[in-house]
């Protein structure tokens, strides 16, 4: 199982010393065998990855420019630069960057710089409440795999995160048999080689004894409840209860 920390905008030198549990919690439960990785705002990467070298939890970031190379983009940081300060993963397509004018074919130009670079991808797909109302839920999510992942070769490798944009930071979850057909489709979608697919949108510790039993999901990505170690480690204690 993975579980992904996506911080956001939060967090600074300080907030890194709340891991201490998160290490605690893994130390001390040595058959866990889940994939833990937080990826924090960019200015945390580097003492991050430090703090975590000798666990067994990683770092990624939560976005790039879609340059392989430095340029004049203002405020902008490449895949290249993110691997070279010890991100080792990378969310891509998050419906937040989506809302601000990035595109399916920005984003497929992003993941191929990554990729090139040596980042893992998480890449973030879901449909909005207006598209769900509509009944095209599958229509967008097969149009933001298909574009987002246009000429992408190793497409099992990707991680795929099925995050309706609804339910990001509303307290709403979809309804278990929506979330399977969902999830069903996108794994119909790829057949045999099909990446690992996480669901995201207010996953919290009390909504995930009913995400935990849909078990076609690979893990979760964990925004708003994941700024709390002690709700982080809630959830993974819970999924495993
Ligand atoms: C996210 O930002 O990817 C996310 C799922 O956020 P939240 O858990 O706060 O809904």
């Amino acid at each position: 199982m993975y579980f992904v920390a996506n911080w956001k905008m939060f967090g600074d030198l300080k907030t890194l010393n709340s891991l201490d549990n998160v290490i605690k919690f893994c130390k001390n439960n040595k058959k866990l065998k889940s994939k833990i990785i937080y990826c924090p705002p960019n200015t945390l990467i580097r003492p991050l990855s430090r703090r975590l070298k000798k666990t067994k939890l990683e770092v990624g970031a939560q976005n790039c420019h879609e340059s392989d190379n430095y340029g004049a983009y203002t405020g902008s940081v490449n895949a290249k630069m993110l691997k070279s300060v010890g991100a080792k993963y990378i969310i891509l397509g998050h419906s937040e960057n989506r809302q601000l004018g990035e595109t399916d074919k920005l984003i497929n130009s992003k993941i191929k710089s990554a990729t090139k670079a040596g980042l893992k991808i998480i890449f973030c797909i879901g449909e909005t409440l207006k598209e769900k109302r509509n009944k095209k839920t599958k229509q967008v999510l097969a149009k933001q795999i298909n574009n987002g992942l246009q000429s992408i070769r190793n497409k099992s490798k990707i991680i795929l995160a099925y995050e309706p944009v609804w339910s990001i930071g509303t307290g709403l979850i979809p309804k278990s048999e929506d979330l399977i057909k969902s999830v069903s489709f996108i794994k119909d979608k790829f057949g045999k080689k099909c990446p690992k697919i996480l669901y995201g949108g207010s996953v919290n510790s009390n909504n995930i004894d009913q995400l935990k039993d849909i078990n076609i999901l690979d893990g979760f990505l964990i925004g708003g409840a994941s700024q709390s170690s002690k709700k982080f480690i809630d959830i993974i204690k819970k999924t495993f209860n």
